[in-house]
C-alpha cells in the first residue's frame, strides 16, 4: 500500500528591513519568511512542488512576495531541509539498490539449471554416477 499526501511549512528567516507598509501605511518592521509544499510517499520521500518568499510586516502581518531566484541568491544554503527538498533522490536511489539486487540474484540463479551437464561430465571423468546424483540432491534443497 503506497501512502501519500503533501503538506504545507513555513520558515522563519529573521527580521528584514524596516519599511513602509503597503497595509498599515507607516514604516514598520518586517521579517523574511519562506512558505513552501510538498508531496510526500510514505512522509519519507518528499520533493517540493511550490515555494514563496515573503517579507511579512510585524505589526499588521500583511505580506509582500519576494523574487524567489534573487532571494535564493544572496542566501548561503537553503532553508528547506534535505529530506523535503530532495528525499525523492533516496527513493530512486532505493528503487536502484533493488533492481540491481534483483539483477544479480537472477544471474547468480542461471548455473543452477547447468548443473545436469556438470553431473554428465563428472561421469565421463570416471566419478561415479551415484555422488553426482547426490550432489545434485544437496544442491536443489
Ligand atoms: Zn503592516
Amino acid at each position: 500500500m503506497i501512502i501519500w499526501g503533501f503538506g504545507r511549512e513555513r520558515v522563519e528567516l529573521g527580521p528584514a528591513q524596516a519599511r513602509e507598509c503597503g497595509h498599515c501605511a507607516h514604516r514598520r518592521p518586517f521579517r523574511h519568511v519562506l512558505r513552501y509544499r510538498f508531496v510526500h510517499i510514505w512522509y519519507l520521500f518528499c520533493w517540493v512542488t511550490e515555494k514563496q518568499y515573503l517579507a511579512v510586516c510585524d505589526i499588521c502581518h500583511h505580506a509582500v512576495p519576494q523574487d524567489t531566484q534573487a532571494f535564493e541568491a544572496a542566501l548561503p544554503r537553503s532553508p528547506i531541509p534535505f529530506y523535503r527538498r530532495s528525499g525523492w533522490v533516496v527513493l530512486l536511489g532505493l528503487v536502484a539498490v533493488v533492481g540491481a539486487a534483483n539483477y544479480l540474484r537472477s544471474r547468480r540463479s542461471e548455473p543452477v539449471e547447468e548443473l545436469p551437464s556438470l553431473a554428465s561430465a563428472a561421469s565421463c571423468q570416471g566419478e561415479p554416477v551415484a555422488m553426482s546424483a547426490r550432489y545434485l540432491s544437496f544442491s536443489r534443497t
